[in-house]
């Protein structure tokens, strides 16, 4: 079950929150206490390659929470919070189109709670994001926030009134996966020409590989695209026109009243610029007010948006 369904309850307040963000590379915990200050945090290397990551990982978040529990009083409660890269099925709680191909297929939140013995909550990573700019970043005090993901990959997640709203089948949010070229490249999700595909560093590498045979990083394309070199600057326009595509698109759905922007691409200053424009030419209407924003909490934003998963976030940072 996904973690809206655990909503902690006012007066229900726990002492201690617990945040753990499971990336494909870093595993980190936070400890949270009762009025938000940071008691303990810890970043350790996501094991792989090993003979069974997945065990590993189940060891590595067990050894994590137990290392932020030597800091909490024995008589104090306690929540914790899983931000976890992919998205479960709704019913199932097993997890589907993992980028960490191998935490697919698995019923990660039950296993972990076996191994943990004790309810946890647990969610897709790019909701963790948005519930944190929503909450205590970028976006705090807008209503309706979506939140995206440019990095590796591209995600989303939603967050209204300071929860995050999952959808039917909890894939609310999932913006990465749209098909915006119907002869664009296979992803890994099954579908083709996914935002994905195109909006992330590897997407524009790829792109770039197509038009020159050559191999070249995301970062190297922008920095080339500045000083005018053609090649580049054509990649890096098409990239900056596919933003407003996408961004105007999901506008013209949600019309949300904010949108905030995480992951590595996050960095390119033109997104907030020529990008924005991209956007208010693709949107239905004729002056997007939308602020599209960086976000805040940068690297920090899953470890808080993980701890803070459930509970009353008005009372998060209170
Ligand atoms: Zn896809």
């Amino acid at each position: 079950m996904n973690g809206d369904k655990l909503k902690i309850k006012p007066g229900n307040k726990p002492e201690y929150r617990i945040g753990i963000d499971l990336g494909g590379t870093k595993a980190e915990v936070i400890l949270l206490a009762k009025e938000g200050q940071e008691c303990f945090r810890k970043r350790v290397a996501t094991p792989v390659n090993t003979k069974n990551n997945y065990k590993s990982v189940l060891e590595t978040i067990h050894t994590l929470v137990n290392q932020a529990l030597s800091v909490v009083p024995p008589t104090d409660d306690y929540t914790i919070g899983v931000g976890i890269p992919g998205t479960m099925d709704k019913n199932t709680g097993m997890v589907q189109h993992a980028n960490t191909t191998w935490l697919a297929g698995h019923y990660f939140k039950s296993d972990l709670e076996k191994k943990l013995e004790k309810e946890i909550l647990m969610d897709n990573d790019a909701n963790c994001f948005t519930l944190a700019e929503a909450v205590g970043g970028a976006a705090t005090g807008y209503k309706i926030v979506f939140g995206i993901i440019m990095g590796t990959g591209c995600g989303g997640g939603l967050c209204i009134d300071g929860t995050i709203h999952s959808g039917n089948h909890g894939i609310a949010g999932e913006w990465g996966h749209f098909s915006i070229d119907p002869k664009g490249e296979k992803c890994f999700c099954g579908n083709v020409g996914c935002i994905d595909t195109v909006l992330s560093g590897p997407g524009m590498a790829r792109s770039y590989k197509k038009k020159t045979g050559k191999d070249l990083p995301a970062e190297q394309i922008v920095n080339k695209a500045r000083n005018n070199d053609q090649e580049c600057m054509q990649i890096f326009d098409r990239f900056l026109d596919d933003f407003g595509k996408s961004v105007g698109g999901l506008i013209s759905i949600l019309d949300p009243d904010a949108i905030v922007i995480g992951g590595g691409l996050s960095n390119i200053p033109e997104l907030y610029t020529t990008g924005i424009r991209k956007v208010k030419k693709y949107a239905y209407h004729q002056n997007v007010r939308t602020p599209v924003l960086k976000n805040f909490l940068g690297d920090s934003a899953g470890v808080f948006g993980a701890a803070w998963l459930g509970c009353d976030t008005g009372q998060a940072l209170k």
